[in-house]
C-alpha cells in the first residue's frame, strides 16, 4: 500500500529571524478569502486601494507604486533591470549581503558596478559616495540598501539622495528592513526606485515585493536603448496591468497574496506609522538592554542600529548553533545566525512588524536566560529581564 501523506500541521513558532515575521490572524484570515478573477472589478478595486495605502507608507505621490509578484529579490532586480542598460555605470554601496546582491545584479544586467566599501556593521558613508560619483564619470544611479539586514545596519539616505540630484544619477533604495517599521521618505529623500518585500516589517507572508519608481526612472524606462531583457519583471509591461485606464492581461496576479498585503497595510494604517515606528524603537531598546546583560553586545555601529534587525556579537564561550537549535526545539523560537564572515559569530535578532512585541521580547530573554544558565554562561536568573524591565518602565514616563 502506498502511504498518504498527511494534513501539514506546522509546530507554532515565534519567529523573531531576519524574516518572515509573525503575521497578524487577520492577514492569514485575508488569505483564506474566495478568489476572485484578476481582472474582476472588485479586484481591480483591491488594487487601486493597496496602491494608495502603499503610497502613504512610502511617503510618496508617485504614480506607479505597485505590488510585485515575488519576494523582495524580485523588487531588487525589477528595479535594476529596468533601469541598468549595457554599459551603465551604477555605484553601488556594498556593507553586507544585500549590497552585494545588487552589484551582481548590475553586472547580470550588462552593467559597470562601481562598489563603495565599507566594513559589515558600519554605514556607506556620503563622502565615499560622493568621491565616487566626482571620479566615476557619467553614472547612471546610486544604488543602496536602507536596512541591511546581514549586519543590522541602518544607512542614512538624505545626503546620499541630495547628492544624486547634483550629479542627475537615479537614486535606488533597498527597503526590504525598513518598509513600515522605521522612517523612509521616498519623495523627500529623493528616491527614484524604491522596493520592498512583503514578510519583514510589513508583517504579510513572503510573496510580493512592493515597488515604487519616480517620473525620472519612468523617463529613463522609457528612453531604454532596447527592451529589458526581464519579460517578466519589465515594469514597462506589468505598469499596463495596474494602469486603471488599462487593466492589460501580463500575468496572473497571486491574488490571495494581494488579499493579504491589503489586510496587513490596514493594520498599518489603524496604528499610525509614527506610532509603529515608536513600537519598533521601544521593543529594539529592551531587546539590546537584555541582551547586554547576558554580554551580548551590539554589533552594528553606534548611532546607525537598525530596531528592525537586531545584530549581537556572540561572546567567545557561547555556542552559537547549539543554542539557536536548542531556542527553537525547546521554546519554539527562531532567531538568525550571521551570514557569511560572520557565521558563528553573530545573531540576527528580528522585530519586525507583528514580531515587535513586549511579550516576544520577554519570552526570547526568558528562553535564554535558562539556557545560558543551563551552560553555566550566567550565574544569577533574572537579569536579562531585569534589564528590559527597566526599559520598559521608563516607557510612558518619557512618550
Ligand atoms: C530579505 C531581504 C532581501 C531579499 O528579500 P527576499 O524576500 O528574501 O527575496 C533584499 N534586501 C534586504 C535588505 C533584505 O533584508
Amino acid at each position: 500500500m502506498t502511504e498518504r501523506v498527511g494534513e501539514f500541521v506546522p509546530t507554532p513558532r515565534l519567529l523573531l529571524g531576519p524574516g518572515p515575521s509573525m503575521v497578524h490572524p487577520r492577514v492569514l484570515r485575508a488569505m483564506g478569502a474566495p478568489l476572485l478573477g484578476h481582472l474582476d472589478p472588485e479586484f481591480l478595486r483591491l488594487m487601486n486601494e493597496i496602491q494608495q495605502m502603499l503610497r502613504r507608507v512610502f511617503r510618496t505621490a508617485n504614480r506607479f507604486t505597485i505590488a510585485l509578484s515575488g519576494t523582495g529579490s524580485a523588487g531588487m532586480e525589477a528595479a535594476l533591470v529596468n533601469l541598468v542598460e549595457p554599459g551603465d555605470a551604477v555605484i553601488v554601496g556594498v556593507n553586507g549581503v544585500f549590497g552585494s546582491r545588487m552589484a551582481s545584479i548590475v553586472e547580470r544586467c550588462g552593467g559597470k558596478p562601481v562598489r563603495v566599501e565599507a566594513s559589515w556593521g558600519r554605514i556607506v558613508e556620503a563622502n565615499a559616495i560622493k568621491s565616487a560619483l566626482a571620479r566615476s564619470g557619467p553614472v547612471k544611479a546610486v544604488a543602496v540598501v536602507h536596512a541591511e539586514t546581514s549586519t543590522g545596519v541602518h544607512q542614512p539616505l538624505e545626503e546620499i539622495g541630495a547628492l544624486c540630484r547634483q550629479h542627475d544619477a537615479l537614486f535606488i533604495v533597498d527597503a526590504v528592513t525598513s518598509l513600515g517599521g522605521l522612517p523612509l521618505e521616498v519623495d523627500r529623500w529623493g528616491i527614484d526606485a524604491c522596493y520592498s518585500g512583503t514578510q519583514k516589517c510589513l508583517s504579510c507572508p513572503p510573496g510580493l515585493a512592493p515597488l515604487t519608481l519616480s517620473e525620472r526612472a519612468l523617463a529613463a524606462i522609457r528612453n531604454r536603448k532596447a527592451p529589458c531583457q526581464s519579460w517578466y519583471l519589465d515594469v514597462s509591461l506589468i505598469a499596463d496591468y495596474w494602469a486603471e485606464a488599462k487593466r492589460a492581461y501580463h500575468h496572473t496576479a497571486p491574488i490571495s497574496m494581494l488579499y493579504a498585503l491589503r489586510e496587513a497595510l490596514r493594520l498599518i494604517e489603524e496604528e499610525g506609522l509614527e506610532a509603529r515606528f515608536a513600537r519598533h524603537r521601544l521593543h529594539s531598546a529592551a531587546l539590546m538592554a537584555g541582551l547586554g546583560a547576558l554580554g551580548l553586545l551590539p554589533f552594528a555601529e553606534e548611532g546607525h542600529r537598525l530596531p528592525s534587525l537586531n545584530s549581537v556579537t556572540l561572546p567567545a564561550q557561547v555556542e552559537d548553533a547549539a543554542v539557536r537549535a536548542e531556542l527553537l526545539q525547546e521554546f519554539g523560537i527562531e532567531i538568525g545566525g550571521g551570514l557569511g564572515a560572520l557565521q558563528g559569530k553573530l545573531w540576527r535578532i528580528g522585530l519586525m512588524g507583528e514580531s515587535s512585541a513586549r511579550e516576544h521580547v520577554l519570552s526570547l530573554l526568558s528562553a535564554l536566560e535558562v539556557l545560558f544558565l543551563r551552560h553555566k554562561w550566567i550565574s544569577r536568573p533574572g537579569i536579562a529581564l531585569e534589564a528590559a524591565s527597566r526599559i520598559y518602565a521608563g516607557d510612558g514616563r518619557k512618550e
